[in-house]
Order: C-alpha cells, then sequence, then structure tokens
C-alpha cells in the first residue's frame, strides 16, 4: 500500500467511524452472535498473496462487525465503560500515525514530558498534594501489581529479586473481600499467594473494611510468624461500589509500618468532582501508590491507567533495571520504562491532552455528575416496579437489584435483556445472591437513554415471567 491509497482509506475510515458513533443507537448493544460464528467465515489459512483493501474492508464490515460489542452504545449498562471521547480517539490516531516506542525520555522527549505534565494535571484535578508524582500505565491491573511487587521488595529489605522468596515466610497482604480479583492475580504472580491475602468482611452503607479487625489481622499474623508486607484499600469497588474509609487504614498502616496502594480503577475518574473529593476522599493523601483508570469513566480512550506515587523510589527500587543498551547519555532524565514492568510503552498522554483540553475540567465533571443523578432516577424507578427490590443502594453510579424470583430468574433477565439488545447490563453477587447490576456511565448517555432502561427491564420481565 502507498501513501496515496492510505490517505483515501484514511478519509473513508474517518467518515466510517462518525457514521458508525451516530447510528449506535440502532445496533444491539451486546453482539447477538453464537459461539463459533464468525471464526466459521474466516479462512482456515492465510493467503499467499496479497488482497485488496476493498475486499478487506469489506469483510470487515460483513464478517466482523456483527460479531462485536458496542462499548460506546449510549445503552451500555454493563461491567464498568470503556469510554472513548472522540478527541482521545482522533489523539489516538495520531499516535498511531507516529508509532513510537516511548520508552526512554530520548526515544520520544514530548512522550515523557507530556506524561509527566499530564499525571499533574489529574493530580491537581482530584486534589492530591503537590510532591505526588506517577506514571501512566496501560491498565490497572498492571499498577496493582507494581504496587504489590514494591510491597513484598519493601518488606524483604529489596531482596526478593535478587535472592528469590525461598526462606522469607509468609508475606502478607491485607484488602477487603470487596476487592478486584486484579488483586488475587497480582499476589499470584508476585510469589505471595492466594493464601496469604487476608480478604477481611465489610460492613456500613458503603461495605467498608473494619480498621480494629485489620488492626487484629495484621498483629495475629506478626505473633504467628508471618510477615505483614502491605494494605489495599478500595474507592468503588467493581461488584457493588464498595469504597473503604481511608482514615482508619492509613492509620493501621502508619503504625504497623506497612506500604499502602488505593484501588479507585473505575471511581477515581469520580474525583475531579469536589463534592465526591470531599465525600469519599478525606485522607487519600497519605497512600502510597494510587490507582485510576482514565480509560474507564473520565472518556480517554483504552488503554490508559494512571498511577500515582507519594514516593517513586520505592517502585523504582523494585523494578528499575538499566541494561547497557538502555542507558543514556547527558542529562538526568526521567525514563517511565523503569517504573514499569513493560519496557515498550504507547504515547498514551496525547489523549488526556486531547480530552482535557476538548471538555475542560468542568465539560467532564459535568458528564460525571449526571451520571450519578441519572443512576440514582433510575434506581428509584426500579425500586418502584412490582417485586422489584433494590439489593445494593447507588455507590456513585453504580447499584445492584432483583427481580421476583430465584437466582435462576435472575440470570434468565439478564440475558433475556441483553438478547433483546436495547440494553446491556451484567450479573453480579451480594450476600450469597445473584444480583443485577447497573452502572451509568458511557460517555454520550443522556437521561433518556437511561430511563428507557425502565420501559425495557419492565417489558422483558412481562415476557420471560
Ligand atoms: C476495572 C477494574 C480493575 C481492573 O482494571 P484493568 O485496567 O482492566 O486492569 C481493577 N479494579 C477495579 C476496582 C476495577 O473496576
Amino acid at each position: 500500500m502507498d501513501w496515496d491509497e492510505f490517505a483515501v482509506w484514511g478519509e473513508k475510515i474517518s467518515q466510517w467511524a462518525a457514521d458508525y458513533h451516530k447510528t449506535l443507537r440502532d445496533r444491539p448493544v451486546r453482539a447477538q452472535t453464537a459461539l463459533g460464528d464468525i471464526a466459521a467465515q474466516l479462512p482456515d489459512s492465510p493467503p499467499e498473496a496479497g488482497e485488496a483493501m476493498d475486499a478487506i474492508i469489506g469483510d470487515f464490515e460483513r464478517i466482523v462487525m456483527p460479531g462485536m460489542t458496542h462499548w460506546q452504545h449510549p445503552r451500555f449498562f454493563a461491567y464498568f465503560p470503556a469510554n472513548a471521547a472522540p478527541p482521545s480517539m482522533l489523539a489516538e490516531m495520531l499516535v498511531t500515525t507516529i508509532a513510537a516506542q516511548c520508552m526512554l525520555w530520548q526515544t520520544s522527549p514530548a512522550a515523557t514530558e507530556m506524561e509527566g505534565i499530564m499525571v499533574d494535571w489529574l493530580r491537581q484535578a482530584m486534589g492530591l498534594p503537590e510532591q505526588m508524582t506517577g506514571v501512566i500505565q496501560d491498565s490497572a491491573s498492571s499498577a496493582t501489581l507494581s504496587a504489590i511487587l514494591t510491597m513484598r521488595e519493601r518488606a524483604t529489605g529489596y531482596s526478593g529479586n535478587r535472592e528469590g522468596l525461598a526462606g522469607k515466610g509468609n508475606l502478607r497482604i491485607y484488602c477487603s473481600d470487596q476487592v478486584h480479583s486484579s488483586i488475587d492475580r497480582a499476589c499470584w504472580v508476585a510469589g505471595i499467594g492466594q493464601d496469604n491475602l487476608v480478604k477481611l468482611p465489610t460492613s456500613g452503607p458503603r461495605h467498608s473494611i473494619d480498621a480494629d479487625a485489620l488492626r487484629a489481622a495484621i498483629q495475629a499474623d506478626r505473633a504467628a510468624g508471618h510477615s505483614p508486607a502491605g494494605i489495599i484499600a478500595i474507592t468503588g469497588g467493581t461488584g457493588i461500589g464498595a469504597c473503604d474509609v481511608l482514615g482508619p487504614v492509613l492509620k493501621v498502616a502508619e503504625d504497623e509500618d506497612l506500604y499502602t496502594h488505593l484501588d479507585a480503577a473505575w471511581a477515581g475518574a469520580a474525583m475531579i468532582c469536589p463534592v465526591f473529593r470531599a465525600d469519599f476522599w478525606a485522607d487519600v493523601e497519605g497512600f502510597d501508590s494510587i490507582v485510576f483508570n482514565p480509560h474507564k469513566w473520565l472518556g480517554a480512550q483504552f488503554d490508559c491507567s494512571v498511577q500515582f506515587l507519594k514516593d517513586a523510589t520505592p517502585q523504582l527500587n523494585t523494578l528499575k533495571i538499566e541494561p547497557e543498551y538502555l542507558k543514556t547519555t547527558g542529562a538526568e532524565v526521567t525514563n517511565y520504562s523503569e517504573w514499569t514492568i513493560p519496557l515498550g510503552r504507547r504515547f498514551r498522554a496525547l489523549k488526556l491532552w486531547f480530552l482535557i483540553r476538548a471538555y475542560g475540567l468542568e465539560g467532564l465533571r459535568m458528564r460525571l455528575r449526571n451520571h450519578v443523578t441519572w443512576a440514582s432516577e433510575v434506581c428509584e424507578a426500579i425500586r418502584s416496579m412490582d417485586g422489584f427490590d433494590i439489593v445494593t443502594e447507588p455507590i456513585f453510579s453504580l447499584f445492584s437489584f432483583r427481580c421476583p424470583g430465584d437466582d435462576a430468574m435472575q440470570q434468565a433477565l439478564v440475558d433475556a435483556l441483553n438478547d433483546d439488545g436495547r440494553i446491556y447490563v451484567t450479573q453480579g453477587s451480594f450476600g450469597g445472591q445473584k444480583i443485577i447490576r447497573f452502572q451509568v456511565g458511557q460517555f454520550e448517555t443522556t437521561r433518556e437513554d437511561v430511563m428507557m432502561a425502565v420501559d425495557v427491564i419492565a417489558d422483558v420481565y412481562r415476557r420471560i415471567s
């Protein structure tokens, strides 16, 4: 393909992108294909001769598109959002075009310097202390793994990387039973082990960890000869939006000299709104590490996960490695690949720059506040439906409910709703029961889209009951 042909297709694809987004409401949110439908239409083996781009793009429309679930659909109420606001998509097109590998300052100074400034813009927007720095990672899972490895190294006097973990006893990590599975997996791969991840029960309106129980668990572990290494708190757990009360957790960490990490992957975005910041993030400045995903609720196209660090030194002592071929000469520079596990890195800061400039913080805040308001309105409407119960009250823009009937009926309603296609929801569990989760957060959703869910739920429930 030459660049003139590229330009022709590039223009066509831009037009296609705009048309796609303008007609999203007419498509079923979740793909309506059966298992194997797409694979059956793809050739078993690669072509020997090159094919024309119009044939390839024609097949993309014909074969691939029916098998896509539309995450940018305004009636996507499942999981958490993975928003891609249009200015962030444009930035990604530019990043893809230049295709720089931004592992070191010198491999693209603009990417490194922009990253530092964007992390600082977000730090200010979220009211975090001036000395906090940070890095943009691909995912919260990677940021959490970095933090847990740091806990491990700090607790072993930075000897784990060198010597391995044999003979180092049981390193222990503490959290509530509402944490995301990425915390479990980070403990697996960090060599800490699932059995050394201590999950404590939650209580109260926001399903928070009990700091006294946390302290007691740590002290009992010390008495048993284990080595406490760190505490993980959450703001906005994935299941039902659980939020820990931060101050008491930090007090325990301070008394016990433990490293702390806060998982705010989803709800961190809301902290740019002073009303939520004041309500949920008192004392947050005490955390050693905080992760939040601008690629979820905020609107920066996937992938983009910001990890803030009170002091980057412990993480650098854990992850930095500098073979000769990565050494740079001249002035002291920041090489962000030393802060993370992967060496290679995309230019992720550009889409934040485009996003924040195009909407301004106030444009982004307005969406988040609207989502929270609409979530509470739709929650009240479902509460008033005959036989329907709200199981967990809205925390930010997430709540859960049950229709009349047993667990099988809840799953039947979820499946029927998603087969219907006008909305998309997913199930969860709480208190030993199946629940139907509902979150509002798609970037272009309107109050009308959100309230339409009430009629769809009533309609589909009537049909299957
Ligand atoms: C989505 C989510 C994660 C995982 O995020 P990735 O970026 O996909 O790794 C972790 N924690 C919470 C609370 C989440 O909502």
